[in-house]
């Protein structure tokens, strides 16, 4: 998945990082301000988000914290899709032990009556 949060945030028509640390950093004219004062109203999702850049003392950093999120959501999906792979391999292999089982019961069985 090559597709960041902020793209993320502008395709559900949301705020993108840009437009959060600008209005954050005071680079906003008025009526840029005024529209993404008036998203936040009605959108939990970056209103939080904006909440959260708010309490990072040195607004400099924004960028940098907001690329360790990146990381981190990224980390998190990459051991979450390895773990269904793991679980999904275990499901292959014991249907293979199976199949095995029972083909060498088949043989054991035709063996058997063979002899007899
Ligand atoms: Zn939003």
């Amino acid at each position: 998945m090559a597709k960041s949060i902020s793209s993320i945030f502008e395709e559900s028509g949301c705020l993108s990082e840009k437009q959060l640390t600008d209005y954050l950093n005071g680079r906003m004219n008025e009526s840029e301000m005024h529209s993404l004062e008036a998203h936040i109203a009605g959108c939990d999702f970056c209103n939080e988000a904006l909440e959260g850049l708010m309490q990072v003392e040195n607004k400099e950093e924004i960028p940098v914290i907001i690329k360790q999120i990146h990381n981190q959501v990224r980390r998190d999906l990459k051991a979450h899709r390895a773990r269904r792979k793991k679980v999904k391999m275990y499901v292959w292999l014991s249907f293979l032990v199976i199949i095995i089982l029972i083909i060498l019961l088949v043989a054991f069985l035709a063996e058997y009556y063979a002899i007899k």
